[in-house]
């Protein structure tokens, strides 16, 4: 078999290029404190007012001299200290030295500063036993950023570092892009809320809460919409309040072809499907459009329509959907960087789809392999939760036998 057996369905490459060219990132901005900058979306590059650090300074606790007036035999005088925060305020002459911390800026005259445990200190001199090279053990003024110096392009999603270099750049406000809405709902006529006992044939809800927590790690604005029962109207009833509140709409469920399957139909009323089948494992039915905002005839927000398959829905939202909204909240990032492994497992796959099957990379006697995390069943989500990656067999290949390479591509903070 290969993927012309499977027409209609879109490469997964694929389908994330069409995403992206047909989602414009949002525009509107505001200025927020760095306090509340956690994974934001810088909306204009950062230069930096300073350099950092400000002033050269010690790296190493000892004595700020002059190479030059280096020598194992004659001591230096000790004129004063120079600690962080409070420096040394005259010059180091020739013969002298300044005691000095580490993070105290370096006093004038000094190039060098030799640490304390290569010295011998007695009280008002020091001799040294080993001598530092010239200009050792000084971080220079804007090592670190050159005042001017372009900090962070905009796009950046700002992290925990980010926000210490910015804070050393003393940088207390940024813009940002503001913050898209997203509304996620089930569909199913079997599925109740955790609150509820289960009668015969329902199941719990796992989808809706997966992906309210899945987006409150992207740092999105969440609106719940719950439980819609398999019934047109309510369906359709439920994507219209949904899109009117929401920039984004997230369904889980009725996107086959099954007879409760209302979702595409329902999408092609209300907007536009732009796509509906992917080539990946799991996953395979995965719609993409735009609904009509009613009350703006020119308004539209997008609608992802998820497998209701548990692991599809995860792995569908983290394959698909997650780069189609970090790409339309004004995120600009890089495709996550893949490894080329052993796997220890075996591995069960038909040519046609590319598979996202869940392993864990391991390492050994220092070396890395992958094996599986068992079932690849759809509805088998301890595959997920006990995988730290997935293992990408391509779309063209067929079953892996343990020994072969794979390529892995690690569970990033947006999954785990
Ligand atoms: P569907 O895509 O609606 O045909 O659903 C496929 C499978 O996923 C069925 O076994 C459903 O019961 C299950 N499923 C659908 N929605 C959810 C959900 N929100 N939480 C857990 N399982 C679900
Ligand atoms: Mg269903």
């Amino acid at each position: 078999m290969d993927c012309c057996s499977q027409p209609g369905l879109l490469p997964v490459d694929q389908a994330i290029r069409q995403m992206r060219d047909a989602i414009t990132p949002v525009s509107t901005t505001e200025k927020i404190s760095l306090a509340n900058a956690l994974d934001r979306i810088l909306s204009e590059p950062i230069y930096s007012a300073l350099n950092v650090p400000g002033n050269n300074n010690s790296a190493m606790d000892g004595y700020a001299l002059r190479h030059q007036d280096i020598s194992t035999e004659t001591p230096l005088t000790i004129i004063g200290q120079s600690l962080a925060g409070h420096p040394f305020k005259g010059r180091v002459n020739q013969g002298e030295c300044v005691r000095i911390m580490t993070g105290a800026v370096i006093p004038e005259g000094a190039d060098t500063v030799v640490m304390q445990e290569n010295v011998r200190a007695h009280n008002e001199f020091i001799q040294i036993h080993k001598p530092p090279k010239p200009g050792e053990n000084i971080r220079y003024a804007g090592e670190d950023i050159a005042i001017d110096s372009l900090v962070f392009q905009q796009g950046k999603r700002i992290s925990p570092v980010d926000i210490g270099m910015l804070s050393s750049l003393g940088i207390a406000e940024v813009c940002v892009f503001k913050r898209i809405k997203v509304a996620v709902l089930s569909t199913g006529d079997e599925l109740k809320p955790l609150t509820e006992k289960l009668q015969a044939g329902d199941i719990y809800d796992s989808n809706r809460p997966t992906l309210i927590a899945l987006l409150s790690r992207l740092n999105v604005e969440v609106i719940d919409l719950g439980c819609i029962a398999d019934n047109p109207e309510k369906i359709a009833a439920a994507f219209t309040t949904a899109i009117e509140q929401a920039d984004v709409v997230i369904s889980s469920g009725g996107v086959s072809v099954g007879d409760a399957d209302y979702t595409k139909d329902i999408l092609e009323t209300l907007g536009k499907i732009n796509f509906w089948k992917v080539a990946m494992k799991p996953g395979k039915p995965f719609a993409f459009g735009a609904l009509q905002k009613q009350n703006a005839t020119s308004a539209k927000g997008w609608f992802f329509g998820l497998p209701g398959n548990p692991v599809s829905a995860v792995v569908t939202y983290h394959q698909l959907v997650l780069p189609a909204l970090r790409h339309l909240a004004g995120e600009i990032f890089d495709a996550a960087p893949a490894i080329n492994v052993c796997t220890q497992s075996n591995l069960k796959k038909q040519p046609g789809r590319t598979d996202y099957q869940r392993g864990q990379l391991r390492l050994e006697n220092g070396e890395s392999h992958v094996i599986t995390t068992g079932s690849q069943s759809s509805g088998v989500l301890s595959s997920v939760v006990q995988a730290n990656c997935y293992i990408v067999v391509e779309q063209e290949r067929g079953a892996v036998t343990a020994g072969e390479k794979v390529n892995v591509v690690l569970f990033d903070k947006f999954l785990t």
